[in-house]
């Protein structure tokens, strides 16, 4: 297959990544959803767009983000060269923001003054209320009760930037009721309010747009790699959890000569429930709007799933990803909560970096590729930053050497 037309090709006028993709919506959304579409395709090609989102990169996010040679790192392991993508160094510590400040901006040309979403561990919520402050947008995050209380420090984050978050308090009090809570805000407030996704997930336009937010990853890296050194690399990997960071990173390598490999969280185990590789062990399915590979329970809906990392604790994947793979273009493989951390470790004491856990996940991939190939060259996208991690590594798994 040739590629070169790829990001032209796909995905097809109905959000189709072959099969994969499309919204499956209910028929009152649809309008919704057709508005932010064609808004989009017409808004994004405008050089008024462009540039000005150009100029929030620089002067806002502090892009370009470097690459950096792990010399130390690799030197431990062989021969293989290992560099790092440092989406960590982006504005807020991590590559979310890069989606958040382009449907920021996508509001704020289609003339909508309210952004709203629903959030997890909280990452998405801080990043967009980052963007919402930027704007000058009215920001409303829904978050269930039980995630409120866990992940404190990301509230306080979202209040100190101005938005309204608002605890959920149906059924298990955790994300997926969010879900539920921030849709039923959009069927009534759509007029007003963009629904802002979290990752390449979701009905049409948004695995879409938000892909097209992270190629700036993946465009610069390449670039700056070339420079670097003079060659690609021979693998290129991040982690997966709805996909965001990783598509970003990959597609501009779309067409080159390199191993494309996305990393997800084998969590403790390989039985459902304590793993969300959705990839490795999930089926076709629509889940959330979209038609994806997906991990079900026995009722066919949506199965329970856990990692360390809790940006990657979802059950499904964006559309495009199922769609690469089944084209043969990407491979997915894992790493358990175990050698996240392994890695964690590792990245701080030999490079002074403290990864996210996601971001361990690919690390550690790498590692292992590294040890197992003893040459060649490594590039991983490190999507985030760890220190929103270390109270946790710390109380769980101590300072290492210790124990
Ligand atoms: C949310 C998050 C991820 C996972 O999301 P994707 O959409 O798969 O990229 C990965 N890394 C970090 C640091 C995150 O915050």
């Amino acid at each position: 297959m040739n590629y070169s037309t790829y990001l032209k090709d796909y995905p097809s006028k109905d959000g189709r990544f072959g099969k994969f993709g499309g919204a499956y919506l209910p028929d009152h959304l649809i309008p919704a959803f057709e508005e932010i579409t064609d808004a989009y395709l017409t808004i994004c090609h405008s050089s008024q767009f462009i540039n000005e989102l150009r100029r929030i990169r620089r002067e806002f996010q502090g892009r370009p983000t470097p690459v950096y040679h792990c010399e130390r790192l690799s030197r431990s392991l062989g021969k293989c060269q290992i560099y790092l993508k440092r989406e960590d160094l982006n504005h807020t510590g991590a590559h979310k923001l890069n989606h958040c400040m382009g449907e920021g901006l996508l509001a704020k040309f289609m003339g909508k003054h309210r952004i709203i979403a629903e959030t997890g561990a909280g990452q998405h919520g801080v990043a967009l209320a980052t963007a919402a402050a930027f704007f000058g947008l009215e920001c409303v995050i829904y978050m269930g009760e039980v995630d409120i209380k866990k992940q404190a420090p990301n509230v306080a984050r979202m209040k100190v930037l101005g938005a309204k978050v608002v605890p959920v308090t149906t059924g298990l009090k955790t994300l997926k009721e969010a879900v539920d809570a921030a849709f039923e805000d959009y069927l009534e407030n759509y007029k007003d309010t963009i629904y802002c996704i979290g990752s390449a997930v979701g009905p049409h336009p948004f695995p879409m747009m938000v892909r097209d937010f992270q190629y700036i990853v993946g465009e610069e890296a390449r670039e700056q790699f070339l420079d670097m050194t003079g060659f690609l690399p021979d693998v290129v990997t991040a982690c997966v959890g709805g996909g965001s960071n990783s598509i970003g990173m990959f597609l501009p390598f779309i067409n080159d000569p390199v191993e494309i490999v996305g990393v997800e969280p084998l969590g403790r185990g390989e039985n459902l429930g304590d793993h969300a590789a959705s990839m490795t062990y999930g089926s076709e399915g629509v889940m959330h709007g979209f038609d994806s590979i997906m991990l079900k329970d026995e009722k066919g809906e949506p199965a329970p799933v856990y990692s360390i990392a809790s940006g990657l604790d979802y059950p499904s994947v964006g559309p495009e990803h199922a769609f690469l793979r089944e084209i043969g273009r990407v491979k997915y493989d894992v790493a358990s909560d175990k050698e996240a951390v392994d890695a964690f470790y590792k990245l701080s004491r030999l490079e002074g970096i403290i990864p996210a856990l996601e971001s361990s996940h690919a690390v550690a991939y790498a590692i292992r590729r590294a040890k197992e190939s003893g040459a060649g060259s490594i590039l991983v996208n490190l999507s985030g930053r760890g220190d929103k991690d270390l109270d946790y590594v710390i109380e769980n798994y101590g300072f290492e050497d210790e124990n």
